[in-house]
C-alpha cells in the first residue's frame, strides 16, 4: 500500500485498525526524507532514532489495547523555531547552531500527548524573517514543483515537507504570512490561527504581538485535526486565551449556502493576471455553492505593510537582544566584553536579521518612537477596527493568498522592497489578529510551468470553524484535480516506498 502522501485521516485509520504499524509509517516517511530531503533541503535535522522509538512505543500501546491519542503514529514535522526537547532549535541561524532545546514547546507537548511522532525540524528563514527561506543559514529550501524556485517563507521547510510527501502534517509559525504564503507556493493548506488561540510557549519570539503557531496539511481536514490538538489555553503563555475547546474536525460538515463573503479590492492590487484569473473562477464556484460574494473595501490596508515592518522590526530588536553570547547563542572569542558582544552577534546573525535589528532599534529610539512606532501602532488599530466593522456585514473575507506563484531562487533577495511588498495580502490578517486559511485554488502558468496558487479565507477572531468549513466544502468542489497534480509532482521527485501491511 502507498501510505506516503495519503491524507492524514486515512493514515490514522490504517494505523488504528492495525492494518499498518506506526513503525512502518515512520519508516516510509524517513525513506522519503532520505530520497527527497537532499533535493529540497526541507529539514535542518531529522529525528530518526527518537521517531523510531516513539513509533514502536505507540505500536506497543495499540497492541496492548491502549489509546495513544488522536494522532497515534502520525509523523509531524516541526519548524525549527519551536522547541522539541532534546533536538536542536536553530531558528535557521548560525547563532543557535549548537543549542539543544531543554524542554518541549506547549504545541510540541500537545502533539506528543496525542501520539504524534515528531519526525524532524524544518528549515526556515533566519528567525522567521523572510518570505522565501533564502535567509536561512542552512541553505535555501527548494520548491518541489520546480526546484529552481523558492517554496515561500519563512516556514518553507514545513510547507515542502508536507507538499513533497515527507510528512503528512507540519507546524509552522506566521507573523506576517509565513504559513499562508508557503502553503500557497507549494499547493497545500496552512492555517494562521487567531492571535492567542495556540500557545507560543517554547516558540522563539520574532514579533510577539503578531506571532502565531499553526498547522500545515495536504487538505483542510488535516489542518483542522492538527489545530484541534494544538489549540487551547496555556497558563505558560500570558497571551493565551481561555476559550472553550472546539472539535474543529466535527465543524467541517454543514451548509455554506448563505455565507456572506467580502472581497476587499485593496488585496487584489498587484496580483498577477494568471493568479487573478484563478481567483475569479474560485469566486464563481463559491457563488455556485450558494455563498453571497460581494466586493468591498478596507482602505487602511494601504498602510499595512509599512506599519508592519515598523512594529515587527521594533519587537524583533527587543526579542533578539537575548542572543548575545551570554544568555543565549554562540559566544565568539574576544579580548574584551564589548568585542565579545559585537562579534557574537555580528558573526552569529545573518544580514537580514541585522538589518531588522538596526531598523527596530532606530524606530524605538527616543526621538523616533512617536514618529514611527506610535504611528504604526495607530495604523494597526485602524486596521483592526476596519476588520471588525467588515465582519458585521460579512462572515468571511477572501483574497488570493499571495500576489503571484513561487518566484525563482535569487530573484527577490537582492531587492528587499519587492520582497516586503509581496507580503501585502497576508500581513493585514496578523495586524488585525484574526484567523485565515490558505488553501490551493488552482494552478497558474509561469514560464511554461504550471504552479499552484492559494486562496486566503479570513475569518472573525476565534471563528476558525467557519473558515475551515468554507474551505472544506470548497475543497470538495475543486480539490480532486489539485490532488491529482500533487500526486504527479511527488512521483517526479522519486520512487515511493510501498508500505508493508501487518499480517
Ligand atoms: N515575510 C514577513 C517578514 O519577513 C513575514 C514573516 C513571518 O510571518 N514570520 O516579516
Amino acid at each position: 500500500m502507498e501510505i506516503r502522501g495519503m491524507p492524514a485521516r486515512d493514515i490514522l485509520r490504517y494505523i488504528s485498525s492495525g492494518e499498518v504499524s506506526a513503525a512502518e509509517v515512520v519508516e516510509t516517511y524517513l525513506d522519503a526524507i532520505r530520497e527527497i530531503g537532499p533535493q529540497t533541503n526541507a529539514f535542518i535535522e531529522v529525528l530518526e532514532p527518537a521517531a523510531r522509538a516513539d513509533a514502536s512505543r505507540i505500536d506497543k500501546e495499540l497492541r496492548d489495547g491502549g489509546s495513544p491519542g488522536i494522532l497515534a503514529g502520525l509523523p509531524v514535522a516541526i519548524k525549527d523555531n519551536i522547541c522539541v526537547k532534546g533536538a536542536g532549535c536553530t531558528c535557521g541561524s548560525k547563532i543557535l547552531e549548537n543549542w539543544i532545546a531543554p524542554y518541549d514547546a506547549t504545541a510540541a507537548r500537545r502533539l506528543r500527548e496525542q501520539g504524534a511522532v515528531i519526525i524532524g525540524k524544518t528549515n526556515m528563514d533566519e528567525f522567521a524573517m523572510g518570505s522565501s527561506t533564502e535567509t536561512s543559514a542552512y541553505g535555501v529550501t527548494r520548491n518541489p514543483w520546480d526546484l529552481s524556485r523558492v517554496p515561500g517563507g519563512s516556514s518553507g521547510g514545513s510547507a515542502v515537507a508536507v507538499a513533497a510527501g515527507m510528512a503528512p502534517l507540519a507546524l509552522g509559525t506566521d507573523t506576517g504570512g509565513s504559513i499562508r504564503q508557503p502553503a500557497s507556493f507549494t499547493g497545500i493548506c496552512g492555517l494562521k490561527p487567531t492571535y492567542g488561540l495556540v500557545s507560543r510557549y517554547g516558540v522563539t519570539a520574532y514579533a510577539s504581538s503578531l506571532d502565531t503557531v499553526g498547522p500545515f496539511g495536504e487538505g483542510v481536514w488535516d489542518c483542522a485535526l492538527l489545530l484541534e490538538v494544538i489549540a487551547g489555553h496555556d497558563p505558560l503563555d500570558a497571551t493565551s486565551h481561555a476559550k472553550e475547546p472546539v472539535t474543529y474536525t466535527k465543524a467541517l460538515d454543514g451548509n455554506v449556502a448563505g455565507l456572506r463573503v467580502g472581497v476587499p479590492q485593496e488585496l487584489l492590487r498587484g496580483v498577477s493576471a494568471p493568479v487573478k484569473a484563478v481567483f475569479e473562477s474560485t469566486l464563481s464556484t463559491m457563488e455556485d455553492m450558494g455563498m453571497i460574494v460581494e466586493e468591498m473595501s478596507l482602505p487602511s490596508l494601504a498602510h499595512a505593510v509599512e506599519a508592519y515592518y515598523v512594529i515587527a522590526a521594533a519587537e524583533a530588536s527587543s526579542n533578539l537582544a537575548r542572543f548575545d553570547g551570554v544568555r543565549f547563542g554562540r559566544r565568539a572569542d574576544a579580548g574584551t566584553l564589548d568585542e565579545m558582544y559585537t562579534r557574537s552577534r555580528g558573526e552569529g546573525f545573518g544580514k537580514e536579521v541585522i538589518k531588522r535589528i538596526i531598523l527596530g532599534t532606530f524606530v524605538l529610539d527616543t526621538g523616533n518612537k512617536d514618529r514611527y512606532y506610535r504611528r504604526a501602532a495607530q495604523v494597526r488599530t485602524l486596521i483592526k477596527d476596519e476588520f471588525q466593522k467588515a465582519f458585521e456585514r460579512f462572515d468571511l473575507i477572501v483574497s488570493p493568498a499571495a500576489p503571484d506563484v513561487a518566484f525563482k531562487i535569487g530573484e527577490k533577495i537582492q531587492d528587499p522592497l519587492t520582497m516586503y511588498l509581496a507580503d501585502l495580502i497576508t500581513i493585514p490578517v496578523n495586524m488585525a489578529g484574526v484567523c485565515a486559511l490558505s488553501m490551493p485554488m488552482g494552478f497558474a502558468e509561469c514560464d511554461g510551468v504550471s504552479l499552484p496558487c492559494g486562496l486566503q479565507i479570513i475569518g472573525k477572531p476565534f471563528d476558525e470553524q467557519t473558515v475551515l468549513r468554507a474551505g472544506y466544502c470548497l475543497e470538495q468542489e475543486i480539490g480532486a484535480g489539485i490532488r491529482e497534480k500533487v500526486r504527479h509532482m511527488r512521483q517526479n521527485l522519486g520512487p515511493v516506498r510501498e508500505c508493508e501491511l501487518v499480517d
